[in-house]
């Protein structure tokens, strides 16, 4: 459409306003966020507040509403999905989900956690819990969505099924089943950030993180810049699923034992079986531990977090397997995390600061067995007050031959080991499978 006067802008506006009043059951006026009609009335929130009533909900209902608290959408990126159904004539715009039946499957919390502004500043502690705290406001006509669901799972993993992996875990019909299948808890969570605190943990101001949001986000959302009385974020970006094996009243029992690995999702290892990195053997293992740790009266915990090639996306991950393959010398372990640097300008975007925010929903002030040799998420961990007792590396026999490049350039660069941190000589020594080898 080119660059619009302010005219066509206008025009455009209500041309697409028309047609969707006929098609649609939107309401007459676009609100453009950027130029607020001054009828705002948004929902009291106090990030941190002591009971949920106080804190107040999260209201993040799409554009329009005078009663919007939060910038952003629920459902994050969902969102562009559900703009999709709505414009196909699938969705009615103003539908209110009908919450019966969907409360927490399991009830735990609020634990002190909840209510300590800078302990959780990247879910909403309140989330699973909208249609019972903030049934009122519901009642009222507000449009208040849960941001977190908890249910129960049963799992098939294959490798504990068929004993490769070198499980050999002993069912006990309880955690884990005759047939090798496994009882969960699983818990979906959307991210829902409280600016000032996420500036905070990452050493910034608010003002910089607003601006740094707006622009890189191609402007998607000028209440960033607009609007500094909205603190809350709902951001399109993915969320987290925890699953919790045993009894998850043993999570915060320091008298029980607690398994935990924080994995960072990665979809060409940890469904497809890639053998280039360590992701889903790691992964299994982080279940095994989970499960062993459970069925000795503890409990396990893996927090699956959708960052996918550390938060910088699979073309990336992909143009980078590409850059390290061809390179002169081939795929060593000595350039690896130069590679990813020339492609993204980063060696990685994960930053682990907001991480912790999901233990401390869950209450848990004590990691028994952290199954995880990252040395920044052991870092972040530590800096929220959680205590970590024993590292559990991989197995040496669960790293694939191609993956030995990862894990030697890791280890050089920190990551926990219970043997021999590679030498810059070393590093050199270790090669990845050719791109005309496969
Ligand atoms: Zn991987």
């Amino acid at each position: 459409m080119g660059v619009l006067g302010a005219q066509e802008r206008i025009y455009y506006s209500r041309q697409v306003t028309d047609t969707n009043i006929m098609s649609n059951n939107y309401s007459k006026h676009i609100t453009l966020t950027s130029h607020p009609s001054g009828n705002q009335n948004p929902v009291d929130i106090e990030w941190g507040a002591k009971t949920a009533t106080e804190r107040g909900p999260v209201v993040a209902t799409p554009a329009g509403s005078d009663l919007r608290n939060s910038i952003g959408s629920y459902s994050g990126s969902y969102s562009v999905y559900r703009a999709l159904a709505i414009a196909a004539g699938k969705l009615d715009p103003l539908h209110k989900p009908d919450l019966t039946n969907t409360a927490p499957a399991i009830q735990f919390g609020p634990f002190e956690q909840w209510t300590d502004p800078a302990k959780i500043v990247s879910i909403d502690p309140w989330g699973h819990m909208v249609g019972q705290v903030f049934s009122d406001h519901i009642a009222n006509g507000t449009d208040v969505r849960p941001t977190i669901a908890v249910t129960r799972a049963r799992l098939s993993v294959p490798e504990m099924v068929s004993g490769i992996n070198g499980v050999s875990l002993v069912p006990d019909g309880v955690v884990l089943m005759e047939t090798g299948e496994v009882n969960v808890i699983k818990i979906a969570i959307e991210p829902v950030w409280y600016l000032p605190g996420i500036a905070d943990r990452f050493g910034t101001d608010e003002h910089s993180l607003r601006r740094s949001l707006f622009e890189q986000t191609g402007g998607m959302f000028s209440e960033l810049v607009t609007r500094p009385d909205l603190k809350v974020f709902l951001p399109p970006i993915g969320g987290i699923t925890a699953y919790v094996f045993g009894e998850i009243s043993a999570i915060t029992d320091p008298a029980r034992k607690l398994s935990c690995r924080v994995h960072d999702e990665c979809n060409g290892s940890d469904v497809f079986g890639s053998d280039i990195c360590t992701c889903r053997p790691y992964l299994v293992h982080g279940i095994e531990d989970a499960i062993e740790t459970a069925q000795s009266g503890g409990a396990g915990l893996i927090v699956y977090n959708r960052k996918e090639g550390r938060a910088l996306g699979e073309v990336t991950k992909f143009l980078v397997y590409n850059a390290r393959k061809r390179q002169t010398g081939g795929d060593t372990a000595e350039n690896y995390f130069e590679r990813t640097e020339c492609v993204a300008g980063v060696q990685d975007m994960r930053f682990q600061e907001l991480m912790p925010d999901v233990l401390n929903w869950l209450g848990i002030t004590r990691i028994d067995r952290f199954v995880s040799m990252s040395n920044m998420k052991y870092d972040a961990i530590l800096e929220q007050g959680i205590e970590i007792g024993e590292r559990i590396p991989i197995p040496e026999d669960l790293i694939p031959p191609d993956a030995r490049v990862e894990m030697d350039a890791k280890k050089a660069a920190g990551y926990f080991t219970e043997g021999e941190v590679p030498t810059e000589s070393d590093l050199t020594e270790t090669h990845g499978r050719g791109l005309e080898e496969y």
